[in-house]
């Protein structure tokens, strides 16, 4: 799985932009009502959903990171097709000699 190591970092796990009032006194972005953008991480930890503050650098590294999670995924569906197609002509070869066959 080479294509895997290309791939890294992974995660799985949705970004989702909020904004948030803050505590500050008169502050002119919560009274404008436009208040300040923060990313949030949800993820799911035992069945259980957790969401997660963002450090605004992290942003880019943990978008990156979910897409990667997303293609791996989708290798993994991918290989795990070609094991049964693997497996299927395997005995497919070797029951050609045998007569009545499924
Ligand atoms: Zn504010």
């Amino acid at each position: 799985m080479a294509e895997v190591h290309g791939l890294w970092p992974a995660g799985k796990g949705s970004l989702a932009e909020v904004r948030k009032p803050c505590i500050r006194p008169a502050c002119r972005a919560c009274a404008s009502g436009q208040k300040h953008p923060a990313f949030i991480l949800s993820i799911k930890e035992g069945g259980r959903r957790r969401c997660l503050h963002v450090p605004r650098e992290m942003v880019p590294v943990l978008q990156q990171a979910i897409r990667n999670g997303r293609r791996i995924e989708q290798l993994l569906s991918r290989t795990a097709g070609e094991l049964l197609q693997r497996y299927r002509q395997a005995r497919d070869r070797g029951g050609s000699r045998r007569s009545g066959g499924e």
